[in-house]
């Protein structure tokens, strides 16, 4: 397409809203959609359904003439009314129309790229840049070849700054983005070994990578990254280095500047060295940097779901809070409703995050309502920006809310909090929650799915996940319910009542039971459940309760399953009466996968199980599904990983230690310290005196004991706890609802600090080691009475 054309099509739409995604409509009348090929669907599938939403406008690919069965849904008439612009690639013409946009606007841009941190960083930098300026960021993590497009049309007059994310698997890509971006400095993270598979070389994916930056200013990179310098410099860009060193100070260009770091994981504290590098060179001052860098927070404290105080579900928001991010989380609210009802508690919604600019009263509420529409069943609004509208209900305050909260919360239902983080709405969602216990099991979602993704990459097989004993201590609904959006095939439990709570829960995936006795058949089938079954009459039980079931071989775990002396019972029953349908798959269970010690066992067991497998498959008319592998068995044995292989632990990011590198902890037990006093040299702490002080000490008492799932083997010293400055040992023996812990080397510490029992920069394994027990055992071990807490990035 010519420059004339692209700037004519501008010039109509630049007041449009660009929109790829059928579900993203906000104002359909002033909509451009795109209609993208795309693996699972075809953007081309949903015109007639946004024609009867509004939209008008449509780039087409140029063959679309020849899709009747998605023309066939709207009449010629409807046909005429629709502007169809036919286009070989409707993606180029969405990133040429988002170039010509971002060359209107003289404002510093700053782009950022590198395998990892990216969106972390760009949070970070868009919420301390936005003390100064008015900056457009990219939604979420919009980095790609449309989510870049995307997020450059969001330039609007009001914005200074603008901060966006490139990211690119495959040669050739990053010409595209540096083209729409054009960046005027930037920001390379790191260079890691994600999508190798995509460049010859590394080194020629670092320069692919770098050069996005052409023509800026200057990049900034961690001092220690002299690979990324030595290419700037060839490329005639300045190198902006930087170093952070022990949380405490940070050179820029080698100018040292103190800052106290918040305490973050490793590899988030190189994200905050980063952020506040960039923000400093971008023009933010030291004394800014010193009140705002220590609030750095991982943002998957962004999202947060808590049990509300009349049984339903709190969802609390308050990050920034524009159209898109009410969006996402409109959409996490909606998958993870276990009600039918969904109430949305909204604040303010920032400026510029409106399509029009300027859109006061009733055009900004039209455009609200049609992203609510279908999926919030009752909207209330709350701050000075919303006028008391009829439809629905309003408070000018926080303050005039809460006070009515009485009669506006009086049944089950999910409520989605709102707000921007300045509103302090997280009062409201406080008062809507559950009183809580002060110790929280806190499942970073975000971090559960990359889990699943990674394992899922790693095999070419379905996924069954295993949800029994309540998820391994997570929750058994919400890590099902993200899960299965994630992409995984089935569900797997121990027990017929797991599998009820899961239907109660919505789930409609498959769900395997690994322990169901024949008495409980009849509820199996009224749950559609699939019960695993280990001997012949069994089968003959469930077959006739209608059941698909699972058929486990023993091969060496000698626990369940058909045993090889009862196989030739089984071939036989499989013979004598039709069971096709009835087998769902057939599979067995590794003993000791994570060993290497016990390899050979390991390959006997599946050899064992091939030779069982086979003789079944031959007396039944299609081969049912196969399954070996756990966590340890995808990491350690792929090529056996059949049809399905069947994930648990390794979902939570621990106890594989092959792929301990991709994965990401995604549990955080928390408490925090509720009193701290000064006790003799001398003197004692707790039951039996167990806790002898040989010096004058400081003591901090934890509100979590023994029936929370804290082993009392981890008392007297064996264990450490980490407390915001540092580590600090038990001491005395842990009680039942309380635990004592020796701060006197931690002066810093006060009443009110969190306390970390394990999380990511501190791992379950040094309580299991101290505890003497395996991770397993200390997740399913936490009691009931420790609130569950889901976050979501
Ligand atoms: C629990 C269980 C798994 C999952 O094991 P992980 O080590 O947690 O991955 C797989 N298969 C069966 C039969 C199980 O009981």
């Amino acid at each position: 397409m010519t420059e004339y054309t692209i700037s004519a099509l501008y010039t109509k739409y630049k007041d449009f809203d660009l929109v790829v995604d059928s579900r993203r409509l906000t104002r359909p009348e002033r909509t451009l959609f795109f209609a993208l090929p795309g693996e699972r669907t075809d953007g081309h599938d949903f015109i007639p359904e946004l024609f009867r939403s509004g939209v008008r406008h449509f780039v087409v690919m140029e063959n679309f003439g020849a899709r009747p069965q998605v023309q066939g849904e709207l009449s010629e008439e409807q046909w005429a009314q629709a502007s169809l612009l036919r286009v070989e690639r409707p993606l180029a013409l969405l990133q040429a129309l988002a170039a010509h946009h971002r060359q209107q606007f003289d404002i510093p841009v700053l782009a950022i790229t590198g395998s990892n941190g990216k969106t972390i960083v760009k949070d970070w930098l868009a919420q301390i840049l936005s003390r100064r300026f008015n900056v457009c960021a990219s939604p979420r993590s919009f980095n790609s070849q449309i989510g870049v497009p995307l997020s450059v049309w969001r330039l609007r007059r009001e914005h200074q700054l603008a901060v966006f994310e490139a990211g690119v698997s495959e040669s050739g890509e990053m010409a595209r983005l540096e083209a729409i971006i054009k960046p005027t400095c930037g920001l390379f993270t790191m260079l890691g070994s994600a999508h190798d598979a995509g460049f010859p070389d590394r080194e020629t994916k670092h320069r692919e990578k770098l050069s996005l930056f052409k023509g800026a200013e200057w990049v900034a990179v961690s001092a220690d990254d002299t690979d990324s310098v030595r290419l700037l410099r060839m490329a005639d860009i300045h190198p902006l280095t930087y170093l952070g060193v022990e949380g405490r100070f940070l050179e820029v260009d080698e100018e040292a500047i103190r800052i106290d770091f918040p305490d973050l994981p490793r590899i988030y504290l190189e994200n905050a060295y980063a952020t506040a590098a960039v923000a400093y060179e971008s023009g933010i001052d030291k004394s800014t940097l010193r009140s705002e860098i220590p609030k750095l927070r991982p943002l998957s404290n962004r999202l947060e779901q808590r049990e509300g105080r009349r049984g339903g579900v709190v969802i609390n928001d308050s990050y920034s809070n524009d159209l898109s991010a009410l969006a996402a989380a409109i959409d996490f609210a909606v998958t993870q409703n276990p009600f039918e009802h969904l109430t949305l508690i909204l604040g303010t919604l920032q400026p510029g995050s409106f399509n029009q600019p300027g859109t006061r009263g009733r055009a900004q509420m039209t455009e609200l309502e049609q992203l609510l529409a279908g999926r919030v069943d009752r909207l209330i609004t709350v701050g000075e920006s919303y006028a008391a509208t009829d439809g629905h209900l309003h408070y000018p305050t926080p303050e005039a809310l809460l006070a009515a909260l009485d009669e506006l919360d009086t049944s089950p239902e999910t409520i989605l909090v709102k707000g921007a983080s300045y509103e302090r709405l997280d009062r409201i969602a406080d008062a809507l929650s559950r009183k809580q216990h002060q110790t929280l099991l806190r499942l970073d979602l975000t971090a559960l799915r990359h889990n699943f993704q990674v394992y899922q990459r790693s095999v070419d097989a379905g996924m069954i996940v295993m949800v029994k004993a309540s998820a391994y201590g997570g929750g058994s609904l919400p890590v099902a319910r993200a899960l299965a959006a994630a992409g995984a095939e089935r569900l797997a439990v121990a027990y017929p009542d797991e599998g009820r709570t899961l239907r109660e829960g919505g789930l409609l995936l498959p769900i395997m039971v690994l322990n169901a006795e024949a008495a409980t058949f009849g509820r199996c089938a009224t749950d559609k459940l699939e019960p695993v079954v280990h001997q012949a009459r069994d089968l003959r039980r469930a077959r006739a309760a209608g059941l698909s079931v699972h058929l486990e071989i023993d091969t060496g775990m000698a626990r369940l399953g058909f045993q090889a002396d009862d196989l030739d019972a089984l071939i036989n029953e499989l013979q004598n009466e039709d069971y096709g349908p009835t087998i769902a798959s057939v599979f067995t269970h590794l003993a000791a996968a994570e060993d290497q010690a016990h390899d050979g066992f390991t390959r006997g067991q599946i050899e064992t199980f091939d030779a069982a497998y086979a003789r079944i498959a031959a007396v039944l008319p299609a081969p049912p599904p196969r399954h070996v592998l756990n966590t340890n068995g995808i990491s350690r044995f792929p090529d056996f990983a059949y049809e399905f292989v069947r994930l648990g632990i390794g979902l939570y990011g621990i106890g594989d230690a092959s792929k301990a590198d991709e994965l990401r902890p995604a549990l955080r037990l928390v408490t925090h310290i509720t009193r701290i006093y000064d006790r003799p040299s001398g003197s004692s702490v707790g039951y039996g005196r167990r806790g002898k002080l040989s010096r004058q000490s400081r003591i901090a008492v934890l509100p979590v004991g023994y029936a929370d799932g804290l082993p009392r083997l981890a008392g007297e010293g064996r264990f450490r706890v980490k407390t915001v400055s540092g580590t600090a040992p038990t001491v005395g023996s842990i009680c039942m609802d309380m635990t004592t812990i020796d701060v006197t080397d931690l002066p810093a510490v006060r009443a009110g600090d969190e306390v970390t029992l394990f999380g990511p920069n501190h791992p379950i394994e040094i309580l299991a080691a101290a505890a003497q027990t395996i991770p397993y055992e200390i997740l399913t071990g936490i009691g009931p009475r420790v609130h569950r807490v889901y976050s979501e990035e």
